[in-house]
């Protein structure tokens, strides 16, 4: 099963030094993260497995790394300077800043919800008159006025801009917005030393931008590749690199940061009027990709233990997502989003785009563009550009700018991605009947209380008095708790997740209650990253069964070091051999290696297997050719 909520995972990664707050003795910097010691060997992994299947294993893929900091130039034709913004609203109550399209509406049954309701049918912004009688129809909003009804889905809400009328304040609840206006968000610096205002010729003179995506730096670098490699259209080019964006509203753990790393391939196709019979159409090589990077992550996002009923859970959470009309940008042909079914209120999120972009992006960067064309893109004559992006196909005997399928993923976002994927909390121990009475007994200790906390609460404000309890937080926790406690004992491992609702906090027997929970929890269950080996930080941890026994400490020293050669290995006596497995599980290395008596007389040492916690003995000069197949480091 996967992660069931986001903080699981963010606890895990902070905990085991995957990921850190950047900045921590300071307070942090909005949404800036620093990558630890196995978050590090993670996202290199990723990389490693995305670069291999992108360009290792393919003829017609060259790979490049270009400068992050560009001429301002690039950004201009473009069109990032003018366009690559989101629409900002700020709460006028509470000051907080939200992007216009991502206000969550409250969740069903919140009760802001039928406030929304009314707000929509009385009135307007800011105790305006109603402009228009709306009513809900389930999920749609339905707005009547003499043209008829308009229904508007949620995400229509979002889009068309009625957030600023009738979606509350997720931080303050108020309806008090500004009027969405657009924020650019590229971040700005320069280059030498300036002293200018800002806005004068001198400071944009010298002004660069961190780049918001990879992409111009492999456009800037199509003819160097293709002259220098003697490539032939079709051919294409990868990347990997950081990207910049002074996103308004970042957050979900590492899903959105201002700081990230992208992992993108523009793939150099003929025009659709130059393909010949025989030849793949822009269509058929845009398809073939999105197949193509919809097996990578299924691929790595699914361990070899997995069985064929696990298989198709995973696929499950996988998704191609094709882009509607009016998401589409005015040049793409089509865009296909992967998405993933992230844990908790995030749900479906793009964890990579492919896109049909045509010949805008060439086109854009180059001179002499005829007039037909940069009509039909909606371009400017480039006058910047001392370059024209196009080709001689010797086969078609045409020379013409190529179109381009993009396929564009985030490396931070698919680490957070394999790790959601990868959690798992299992039973390593059959719990009791009398486990499992008790648990319900404290539930119903907590019911009782909170019960009597909410009564209380209600009745201080109704009287105007300050209430120690949210009636509604601890009224959602109650509901959380019954629902676990009635699906008991299949759902044991939420109940910790449950406690930590903010409903349950300050209830006295919450606290009584979550330390020998913990306790019980931490002897009857394990948490396991099922990480595909390839991505493991760790693949191999040797133990000595006794540290103080120095034929065991040199032989699991010994069988360390050969490995470390090849891939990240460590060695370990710090614990007893459980606990020792148990800490390798939970950060997902594939496999353990213990050295017992045994092995100094036979030269044998068992292996353990994370996932289905087997062990073999194998004889030490065979353990490459036992784990080599089995880590799949191709
Ligand atoms: P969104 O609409 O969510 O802002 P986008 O459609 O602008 O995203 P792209 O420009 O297509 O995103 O970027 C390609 C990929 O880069 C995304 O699929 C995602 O994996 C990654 N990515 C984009 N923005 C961020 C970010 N702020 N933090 C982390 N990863 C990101």
């Amino acid at each position: 099963m996967p992660a069931l909520s986001l903080e699981q995972v963010r606890n895990l990664c902070m905990r085991r030094g995957f990921v850190f707050p950047g900045s921590a003795a300071y307070g942090g910097l909005g949404s800036f993260w620093d990558y630890g010691p196995l978050g590090v060997e993670m996202l290199n992994n990723i990389k490693q497995a995305w670069w291999h299947d992108a360009v290792y294993e393919r003829d017609d893929m060259e790979g490049v790394d270009a400068a992050i900091l560009m001429s301002r130039k690039v950004w201009q034709h473009s069109g990032h300077e003018a366009t690559f913004s989101d629409p900002l609203v700020d709460c006028k109550a509470c000051k907080s800043r939200f992007r216009a399209d991502h206000v969550p509406l409250p969740p069903i049954g919140d009760p802001l919800r039928e406030e929304v309701r009314r707000h929509a049918a009385s009135n307007g912004a800011g105790g305006e008159p109603a402009v228009w009688p709306t009513r809900w129809d389930g999920e749609e909003l339905v707005v009547s006025d003499e043209t008829g009804d308009r229904r508007f889905s949620e995400d229509d809400q979002r889009r068309v801009g009625l957030v600023h009328k009738l979606i509350p304040c997720p931080k303050c609840n108020e309806f008090d917005w500004t009027e969405p206006r657009n924020f650019n968000l590229m971040f700005q610096s320069h280059v030498g030393p300036v002293a200018a205002a800002a806005g004068t010729d001198e400071e944009k003179a010298a002004r660069v931008y961190m780049r918001p995506e990879t992409a111009q730096g492999i456009f800037m670098n199509f003819a160097h590749v293709q002259r220098s490699m003697a490539r032939k259209v079709p051919f294409g080019i990868a990347q990997i690199g950081k990207a910049f964006r002074n996103e308004i509203t970042p957050g979900n753990f590492i899903f959105r940061t201002r700081e990230f790393e992208q992992m993108e391939i523009e793939f150099f196709i003929k025009p659709e009027q130059y393909v010949q019979e025989g030849e793949k159409t822009d269509e058929q090589w845009h398809q073939e990709w999105i197949d193509r990077r919809f097996h990578w992550w299924l691929k790595l996002a699914t361990p070899p233990s997995a069985g064929n009923q696990e298989m198709e859970e995973i696929e499950q959470r996988f998704r191609k997502r094709a882009q509607t009309a009016d998401e589409l940008a005015h040049y793409a042909k089509a865009t296909t989003d992967i998405e993933y079914l992230f844990p908790g209120s995030l749900g479906w999120g793009e964890i990579e785009g492919v896109a049909n972009r045509t010949d805008f992006d060439l086109t854009a960067h180059s001179k002499d563009i005829p007039e037909d064309d940069l009509k039909r893109l909606k371009l400017e004559d480039n006058k910047d550009s001392n370059e024209k992006f196009d080709y001689f196909d010797p086969d078609a005997k045409k020379r013409y700018v190529p179109w381009v399928i993009e396929p564009s993923a985030g490396v931070t976002r698919a680490m957070l991605t394999f790790l959601c994927e990868a959690y798992d909390e299992e039973f390593v121990k059959e719990p009791s009947k009398q486990d499992i009475d008790q648990i319900k007994s404290d539930a119903a200790m907590i019911k009782n209380n909170a019960e009597k906390k909410i009564k209380q609460a209600e009745k201080d404000i109704a009287a105007g008095k300050e209430a120690k309890h949210d009636p509604v937080q601890v009224r959602e926790f109650l509901d959380k708790l019954e629902d676990v406690v009635t699906r008991l004992p299949e759902s044991l491992s939420e109940v910790l997740l449950t406690l930590d609702h903010p409903g349950a906090q300050n209830l006295e027997p919450v606290k009584k209650f979550r330390p020998p929970t913990e306790k019980f929890m931490d002897e009857i269950s394990r948490t396991v990253l099922r990480l595909h080996p390839r991505l493991a930080p760790i693949k191999l941890a040797v133990f000595p069964l006794k540290k103080n026994n120095a034929g065991l400490v040199e032989l699991a020293q010994k069988i360390q070091r050969t490995f470390q050669k090849r891939f990240r290995t460590i060695y370990d006596d710090s614990a007893g051999i459980g606990k020792l497995y148990r800490r390798q599980d939970e950060i997902g290395t594939p496999y353990c290696i213990t050295v017992d008596f045994e092995s100094l007389e036979d030269g044998t040492v068992t292996v353990r297997e994370r996932d289905t916690m087997s062990q073999e003995r194998v004889p030490v000069d065979t353990l490459h050719d036992y784990l080599l197949p089995r880590l799949e480091l191709g």
